[in-house]
């Protein structure tokens, strides 16, 4: 395959600003510019391999593990060449990080705490409730999980962020989280808006205010965004059952059975949906560089990052990814999984994604410990009309692992507050108590 050919729409949108004859690709409610500048920081083999003739500025640069990188001053249409070498050669998600400014993205690679968040002196994980996480197992529901992927990849023709559907799908994601939460005065949402480049496609943050331990952070995420290799803006056909709407779907389980138990964690516990994680992780980017200029003490970030397609030639049912991720934190992840999940007859292997590939290696490379649970080995149809829930056996059997996964991970990290919530919350706690104190959030757009 030829990997500098455009695709078919975008190209002729290329074309026509090229000659003048309109002045902004037309995506519905976004005005998306394909030749806007765009500075990529990728690993130098990715890049050179996806864009051979590429004739921009390319600088080398190395990160904090010594990775020889580049970073490279290119235009928006050509981020496509970048993708789909990424997913089709490479076979994995995302690939690179991306920028509006130059300026900015050398101070990404200038600011690089990957080793931080590596080596980061953490609490320690233990597994101690399993009482608790053992309860919530049993209710994880496939049809409610098979429901949210249904939507998601149905609802719209994509999700993708410089689109009108890209910027109504979080506000679903938005709305469907907060009634899980039925009201309950320590749980808040909001839309995160404070990223440059993401085309004006919010995050969406639910938090969960912790009681003793509310400034220690625990974050649970997955990318809203889609992207696929057929048609552009408003009228592209990205479904993303898989890719991503089964670690949305996965997480809203999650936080369903936490609100039907009544669950109080003594951490603060967050769930995120980023925006723009398939043009460069750039949602996850801006809300981990603005946690860490905040100085958050994020305690642990898990990644969903597809979690219902098996393999038919899988050896093991999930993976635990190695890369790009705190080394303590894996090992809790299998650790988790040996007690959880091992119990139940799954089994587990190990695996590696590469550069920049989900959302956590913005955690990472911002100085958080962050790692990720992996389906299995790679779905085929990833970033084409095909990932749909059909294509995934239309049912979500397979997420139920991770859902029960990140259950385990909030219930352990998360820890239980002495009294569980019983609907009604009781909202009259004694002024000045600490327990109950309001987090420090991110300020609202
Ligand atoms: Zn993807
Ligand atoms: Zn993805």
């Amino acid at each position: 395959m030829n990997m500098r050919i455009l695709a078919g729409p975008l190209a002729a949108a290329c074309l026509l600003l090229a000659s003048g004859a309109v002045s902004a690709h037309d995506h519905g409610a976004m005005a998306f510019d394909p030749m806007a500048p765009v500075y990529v920081v990728a690993e130098r083999g990715t890049f050179q391999a996806a864009l051979r003739d590429f004739s921009g500025q390319v600088s080398p640069r190395r990160d904090a593990l010594g990775r020889q990188l580049v970073l490279a001053g290119m235009r928006e249409h050509q981020l496509e060449d970048l993708s789909r070498h990424v997913h089709e050669v490479e076979r994995r998600c995302g690939g690179y990080f991306a920028f509006a400014t130059r300026a900015e993205a050398e101070a990404f690679v200038a600011s690089d705490a990957s080793l931080r968040g590596f080596r980061a002196a953490l609490p320690a994980y233990a597994i101690e409730h399993q009482g608790m996480v053992n309860g919530w197992l049993p209710q994880v529901s496939e049809p409610a999980i098979r429901a949210t992927i249904q939507h998601l990849s149905t609802a719209w023709p994509n999700r993708y962020y410089a689109s009108s559907h890209g910027h109504a799908a979080p506000l679903w994601i938005r709305d469907q989280w907060l009634s899980l939460a039925a009201g309950r005065s320590d749980v808040s949402a909001e839309l995160f808006t404070a990223c440059n480049n993401c085309g004006g496609q919010p995050s969406v943050i639910l938090t969960i205010q912790g009681t003793d331990l509310a400034d220690e952070i625990v974050v649970l995420g997955g990318h809203l965004d889609s992207i696929s290799n057929s048609g552009s803006g408003d009228h592209m056909n990205a479904p993303g059952a898989d890719d991503d709407a089964s670690g949305i779907a996965t997480l809203t389980e999650v936080l369903r059975i936490a609100m039907v138990e009544g669950y109080r964690p003594r951490r603060t516990v967050m769930f995120m949906a980023y925006s723009a994680e398939e043009v460069g992780l750039r949602g996850s980017r801006a809300i981990a560089q603005r946690f860490a200029a905040e100085g958050r003490n994020v305690v642990g970030v898990l990644q969903m990052d597809m979690t219902n397609y098996r393999s038919p030639g899988s050896t093991s049912d999930i993976r635990v990814m190695t890369d790009n991720s705190n080394p303590q934190l894996v090992q809790f992840l299998k650790d988790l999984f040996d007690a959880y999940l091992a119990p139940l007859g799954y089994t587990r292997s190990d695996s590696s994604c590469g550069y920049a590939c989900s959302d956590h290696a913005s955690w990472t490379q911002a100085g958080f410990p962050a790692a990720m649970y992996d389906e299995g080995p790679f779905f085929p149809l990833l970033h084409t009309t095909n990932d749909t829930l059909d294509r995934l056996g239309g049912n979500a059997q397979h997420a139920t692992i991770i859902a029960r996964l990140g259950l385990a991970f909030m219930g352990e990290l998360g820890r239980e507050a002495k009294a569980r919530l019983q609907p009604p919350p009781p909202i009259t706690p004694p002024s000045g108590d600490s327990r109950l104190r309001r987090p420090t959030l991110p300020p609202r757009p």
